[in-house]
């Protein structure tokens, strides 16, 4: 029997009506190319197997790869950190929906990582500490709301699907979470090197008013020019308006 290995955020999903709820979600056909974040034993895999769609794993746990590959033999397991894999070579120009019961500690980085090549995915659907899902789907001017909402709202649609209890895992996080849904964005309008300057400068000031946290980019008729409010904050403004400020920058350069 595999022990938890808590350093790689195993809680393994056992509750059958979840897995399945999941499942029923995905909609996964024979014609999909699915990549599986953290398979760990199995749990989701399973099902994906039986649909018979294309299925590639990407696992850190030797121990876990190598019950896998006993398992499931035939299917590619990559054993290695998804934060290192080389995901344009994996995919092969083929473009392919993810699913992962995603390890809490590394979901931030890796949905930045997977938002950098979003045009080659369809969709994913992914598990995440609740608290995080709530600030990737919300609105302006709340709490939740910040850097990590608006960069993931500018490149995808999103949808937060349902609520997980921690009795739904073994062991159980000490955390509710959520699985959400994420659709790529069909047309991305704005430079992306300059957007991230641009929401780090924001929301690391977030209780400054723009024209106060923006300073090193705008001036206050420059903000007002496209009508956003200089005494606003950086939580009052919602994506578009944050794509305004870089196309005006983008021309300013
Ligand atoms: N999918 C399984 C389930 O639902 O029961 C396991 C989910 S568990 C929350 C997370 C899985 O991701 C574990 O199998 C863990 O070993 C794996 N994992 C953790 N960190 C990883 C990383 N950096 N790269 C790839 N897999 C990782």
């Amino acid at each position: 029997m595999i022990k938890a290995r808590r350093r790689f955020g195993q809680n393994f999903l056992t509750e059958k009506a979840t897995i399945l709820r999941i499942i029923e979600s995905l909609a996964i056909s024979s014609q999909d190319s699915v990549i599986e974040i953290g398979p760990g034993k199995g749990a989701l895999t399973e099902k994906l197997v039986e649909s018979r769609c294309n299925l590639s794993l990407i696992e850190i746990d030797r121990d876990l790869v190598g019950s896998l590959k006993k398992k499931y033999q035939g299917i590619s397991i990559v054993n290695e950190d998804v934060l290192k894999v080389d995901f344009s070579a994996l995919f092969g120009g083929e473009p392919k929906r993810i699913i992962g019961n995603l390890p809490y500690n590394i979901s931030t980085p890796l949905l930045f990582k997977l938002s950098s090549i979003n045009e080659s995915i369809i969709d994913m659907h992914v598990m995440l500490q609740k608290e995080v899902a709530e600030r990737i789907v919300s609105g302006s001017s709340r709490k939740e709301y910040g850097r990590l909402s608006v960069s993931m709202q500018l490149l995808w649609e999103v949808t937060n699907l349902f609520d997980v209890a921690p009795t739904a895992f073994s062991p159980q996080p000490k955390v509710n979470s959520s699985f959400i849904c994420l659709k790529p964005k069909k047309k991305i309008n704005f430079d992306r090197e300059l957007m991230n300057q641009l929401l780090t400068s924001a929301f690391s000031a977030r209780r400054k008013t723009l024209k106060n946290a923006l300073r090193n980019y705008f001036n206050e008729s420059e903000l007002r020019s496209i009508e956003i409010n200089p005494g606003a904050r950086p939580e009052n403004l919602i994506p578009d308006d944050f794509v305004r400020c870089v196309n005006f920058l983008k021309e300013k350069i």
